[in-house]
């Protein structure tokens, strides 16, 4: 019964909670197998082998909001703020467009409104110097801000739903609505950003049934990136003795997402590369299609402490875990492999 409705994710238009709960736990080992395969095969015909490469800054921590499972919320004393200039983060950019990569993600916590001039004057900066495509990830902004980011050149902005029960996300988020935030990818799409989205998985009382709504949630919006993390505890956070989300389960989520969404991009994420060894390697072989590594000087990368044990992931890592998953490193990427490790 399980390869049934395996097989109907190809056709299927109307999915029922129940039955992507069903999709979610597999019974046996061989129709864990399966899921797996046949988000292989999902990701294999839409779109290849070629894993897509693209490169974060985190530019700044500070944030007003008080998410309580990360360790940049606004009452974490222990963590000391940064915010790069124009000029540290231009350098940022330059290294990876020397690195050959050609999308950019400017993250950072969620900044109050006196940040947008720096913003969109640094979009413009990127933009006229180097013509990158622009990745956005800066958490909720007014309405006029999106449109000013757009108008300044960025392309795609992320903004994860983190989860889709009522319930658990206002027990997570002190200060945010649900209803808003979904408000929120609606203006996104209407300034004219691609859109990106995603959660977390393992967050505390969370059900394989709220994952399953989570994903209905991400097709029915027709994400173009879907990015998905399991929860990691954080110090000097409310959620710092909590145990990580499950490797496994956190799998079973990336490939029904891509058999439920199509051709959407997934990225195997730094935080399932954080929680296990393998982790970003196993994300490619169950149905994700993209890394984002993260290139935030030195100095200041302790400091964008989201959660405990983050996985440094740059160009190296990045491109040892494609070839670990027996994919293609993106032509376009500047890396020669190191003779020393064989
Ligand atoms: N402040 C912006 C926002 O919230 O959208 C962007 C930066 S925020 C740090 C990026 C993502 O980090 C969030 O969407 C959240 O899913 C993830 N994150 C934060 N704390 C985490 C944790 N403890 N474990 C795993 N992921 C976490
Ligand atoms: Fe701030 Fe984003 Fe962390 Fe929430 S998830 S505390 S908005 S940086």
């Amino acid at each position: 019964a399980y390869g049934d409705l395996l097989l109907q994710c190809r056709e299927r238009e109307d999915w029922a909670v129940d039955d992507v709960t069903t999709l979610l736990s597999p019974p046996t080992a061989q129709d864990k197998i399966a899921l797996r395969l046949a988000a292989e095969a999902a990701r294999q015909e839409t779109l290849g082998d070629v894993v897509d490469v693209r490169g974060a800054v985190e530019f700044g921590n500070e944030c007003r909001k008080d998410c309580f499972y990360c360790g940049l919320r606004k009452s974490n004393r222990h963590l000391t703020r940064y915010r790069l200039s124009e000029e540290q983060t231009m350098q940022a950019i330059e290294d990876l467009y020397n690195m050959g990569i050609r999308t950019i993600i400017l993250q950072s916590g969620e900044e109050d409104e006196r940040a947008t001039a720096s913003i969109v004057d640094l979009i413009r900066t990127i933009k006229s110097r180097f013509g990158l495509r622009i990745t956005l990830s800066l958490g909720e902004r007014s309405l006029a801000d999106y449109h000013a980011f757009r108008q300044a050149g960025a392309n795609n902005y992320l903004l994860r739903i983190e989860t889709t029960d009522p319930e658990l996300f206002r027990r997570v988020h002190p200060d945010d609505d649900l209803e808003e935030r979904m408000q929120h990818l609606i203006w996104l799409r209407e300034a004219g950003f691609l859109l990106g989205t995603g959660g977390l998985v393992g967050l505390p009382g969370q059900s394989i049934s709220s994952l399953a709504q989570d994903i209905l949630y991400w097709r029915k919006l027709g994400a173009n990136m879907i990015g998905i993390g399991p929860f990691l505890p954080a110090a000097h956070t409310p959620f710092s003795q909590l145990e990580p989300g499950d490797l496994d389960l956190t799998l079973r989520v990336y490939a029904v997402t891509r058999l439920l969404c199509g051709r959407t991009f997934i990225p195997s994420t730094t935080a399932l590369a954080s929680l296990h060894p393998e982790g970003q390697k196993l994300g490619l072989q169950w149905g994700a299609n993209s890394i984002m590594l993260t290139h935030t000087p030195e100095e200041v990368r302790a400091h964008y402490h989201l959660y405990q044990n983050k996985a440094k992931v740059d160009l190296d890592f990045a491109c040892q875990s494609i070839l670990d998953a027996g994919r293609q490193i993106p032509p376009y990427l500047r890396w020669t492999q190191k003779e020393e490790r064989y």
